[in-house]
């Protein structure tokens, strides 16, 4: 934290364990908040913005319209990055779309990840957009492994 930690009052450091914004399991970081615990919804991007008292300007996509949601609770895991499993899944993700494949995206539910180079989808594609240029396509619910708890 580039301007240092403000120490609450009440919470002195206000330790909160990370977790990932993808699966929610533990990322093993700890975040030490002061007094920056509130939490704001950014009214453009629809962002959620953890910072201190007072905060307005949106880091994500610079509005200046944050509203104030409430105090982070004391025990409250705080999502942030990517735990070790789910860098692994983008660094494969990345990998197979080198290799011919492409990402996805589920329109219904936001989940990420790639189709391998043989996916009829991918072969499709991959005909007008040659690898390894990145490319993805959005998906709906009938084909998300998210959605419907299987493999594509
Ligand atoms: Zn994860
Ligand atoms: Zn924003
Ligand atoms: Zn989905």
């Amino acid at each position: 934290m580039k301007d240092g930690i403000m120490l609450d009052p009440q919470r002195g450091l206000n330790p909160h364990l990370a977790k990932c914004v993808a699966c929610g399991s533990d990322t093993n970081e700890i975040l030490l908040l002061g007094t920056s615990d509130r939490m704001y919804k950014c009214g453009n991007c629809d962002g959620n913005i953890i910072g201190g008292r007072n905060k307005s300007k949106c880091p994500l996509c610079n509005h200046t319209g944050l509203k104030f949601v409430r105090r982070v609770d004391e025990m409250e895991r705080i999502a942030t990055g990517f735990c070790d499993a789910c860098k692994k899944k983008k660094d494969d993700a990345k990998q197979m779309v080198l290799e011919g494949g492409v990402f996805w995206r589920c329109l219904k539910c936001g989940s990420e990840g790639a189709l391998g180079p043989n996916h009829p989808l991918s072969r499709k594609i991959r005909q007008d957009v040659p690898a390894p240029k990145p490319i993805g396509v959005e998906i709906e619910d009938g084909m998300c492994p998210i959605c419907n708890k299987q493999e594509l």
